[in-house]
Order: C-alpha cells, then sequence, then structure tokens
C-alpha cells in the first residue's frame, strides 16, 4: 500500500496507457461517493489498501484507516472468504459523519457501515485505542463482507462483526465482555426460571443480562451489554460448532429465516441456542 495521495488523482482516474488496476471497481466506488457530496472533500486524500480505498482528512488518519483495513482485511477473508471490499470515507466533522451514514444512525458509535461503505466519525474514533480501533474497522468491514439480500437477526448480525472484530485482538473475555461481567456479578442476570422460560420471550426480564439472545430494544437500551452478549453468543457457536460453521449459519441466515437457519446448520432451536449460551457465558464470565 503506498501513502495517501490527494483527491484530485483520485478523480481523475488512471490514465488510459495504465495497467490494469484491481482496485478499479472500488475506485469507482469512491468516485461516486465523493460525487455525492462534493463540497466535503475539498482538501481530502486518498489511501488505497488491498480490498479498500480510504477518502477523507486529515491525511495521517486517512493513512491510518488504510493501514487497519489492510489488517482487518486479511482477518475478514480469512474468516468469511473472497468479498468485494469497502469505500471507507472519513469526513472531519461528525454532522458529515451522521449525514454521510443517513438513514443509518451513528450515535456514539465511532464508525458504521452503510451498504459497501464504512463511514468514520471522527471524533468517536479519535477517542479509542490502537486495539480499539483496529477492532472497530474489522467489525465495519465485516459488516460489508457479510452484507447479503436479507437482514439476519441484529445479535448474529453485531456478534459476528464483534467475532470477527476481536479475533485476533489478544483482548480476553473479561476485558471485552466487561459491562456484562459486571452485571452478572451485580447479581443480575437470568437464572434457573429464565432458563424454563427461554425463548417464550415472556417473563425472562427482557434487560437483565442473558435473558434473551440481545433483540434491537436490547441494543438500544443497554448498547454495551448487548455487543458483548451478541459477541459471546457467536463466539460460543464458534467454540462449540467451530468457526466454519458459525460462518456457514450466517450465510444460512442471509437466505432464510434465523429459526431454520439455526436448525438447519447447527440443529437447534432459538430456544435451545439460548440456554446453551446463557449457561457458557455465565460459567465463563463466573471465573476471575
Ligand atoms: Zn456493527
Amino acid at each position: 500500500m503506498s501513502g495517501a495521495v490527494v483527491l484530485a488523482a483520485l478523480l481523475a482516474g488512471s490514465a488510459a496507457a495504465a495497467p490494469p488496476d484491481p482496485l478499479s471497481p472500488l475506485l469507482s466506488r469512491a468516485r461516486a461517493a465523493v460525487r455525492e457530496q462534493p463540497g466535503m472533500w475539498t482538501g481530502a486524500s486518498v489511501a488505497r489498501g488491498e480490498h479498500a480505498v480510504v477518502v477523507g482528512a486529515p491525511r495521517r488518519l486517512v493513512t491510518e484507516i488504510a493501514r487497519l483495513a489492510g489488517r482487518a482485511d486479511r482477518t475478514v477473508t480469512r474468516v468469511w472468504g473472497a468479498h468485494g471490499g469497502a469505500v471507507v470515507l472519513v469526513p472531519r466533522t461528525e454532522e458529515q459523519a451522521a449525514l454521510l451514514a443517513a438513514p443509518a444512525v451513528v450515535g456514539g458509535l465511532a464508525a458504521v457501515a452503510t451498504g459497501d461503505r464504512v463511514i468514520v466519525q471522527p471524533a468517536a474514533f479519535a477517542r479509542l485505542s490502537a486495539i480499539g480501533r483496529q477492532v472497530v474497522v474489522t467489525h465495519e468491514l465485516t459488516h460489508v463482507a457479510a452484507s447479503g439480500p436479507r437482514a439476519v437477526p441484529m445479535w448474529l448480525l453485531e456478534g459476528f462483526a464483534d467475532y470477527v472484530g476481536y479475533l485476533d485482538s489478544g483482548l480476553p473475555v473479561h476485558a471485552v465482555a466487561a459491562e456484562l461481567a459486571a452485571d452478572l456479578r451485580a447479581g443480575g442476570g437470568a437464572g434457573a426460571d429464565a432458563d424454563r422460560e427461554a425463548g417464550t420471550g415472556a417473563g425472562t426480564g427482557a434487560g437483565a443480562p442473558l435473558a434473551r439472545l440481545p433483540e434491537p430494544a436490547d441494543f438500544a437500551a443497554r448498547p454495551a451489554q448487548a455487543y458483548e452478549e451478541a459477541w459471546l453468543a457467536c463466539r460460543y457457536v464458534a467454540a462449540r460448532f467451530g468457526e466454519r460453521r458459525l460462518v456457514a449459519l450466517y450465510r444460512a441466515a442471509l437466505r432464510e429465516d434465523a429459526d431454520t437457519a439455526l436448525r438447519n446448520v447447527l440443529g437447534l432451536t432459538t430456544a435451545e441456542l439460548t440456554r446453551l449460551w446463557r449457561s457458557s457465558v455465565r460459567a465463563e464470565l463466573a471465573r476471575p
């Protein structure tokens, strides 16, 4: 990967005599993105990764994100397989990020994926640690790689992106799932009663830790814990059935409803997976 170049070079396209550029489709997509908001990219830079084109400012951040995207791409390709890559847009302000991401909501997130693009929210991204930045970029590139014709359940969508995101991070489970572990230590959490009722969606105290595989309302009400629960669910599937089956489950859920996918790929009902995930998480997070 070379360093960042000025935007004019991207907009000019490659010279007719130049050899075919494997990034051509992504460069076209980047040009289209820039032309949608031409005023936003004055003085912007462009950096190329192997399967990513990063556009934005400042130049140092664009170069850094291209480097993070290169490493992320190796992880995503190893787990998911070949994919079309992503255009990563790095606007200067939170307002610009919100405009680019709409109708997706940026909220407090450091980045969001919409279709084949990743939008970085610069202020939130700047607050992340070096590991956190790598995790976020890998998470978003996973969303882009694994997007498909059908929406998968949110626990699988976000859990899988975090599964790939954290895979090479070296972070221990208690660090990644710190909020959930704290809630469980504080005595919250679905216990034996919830085990009996798992999957019914009734009487399990929605909002309590591990009450159910997290749903959109849980991500809205207690985002940290919901992401951790989703991550632990996908991590559990990979540990118990193998990473390839986790990927097969996700690919199946892009084609058919999630209950059918679970039954066909893992031989489990949602209620059974919920019970297994709950006991595994309780056991793992109970250990110091
Ligand atoms: Zn996500």
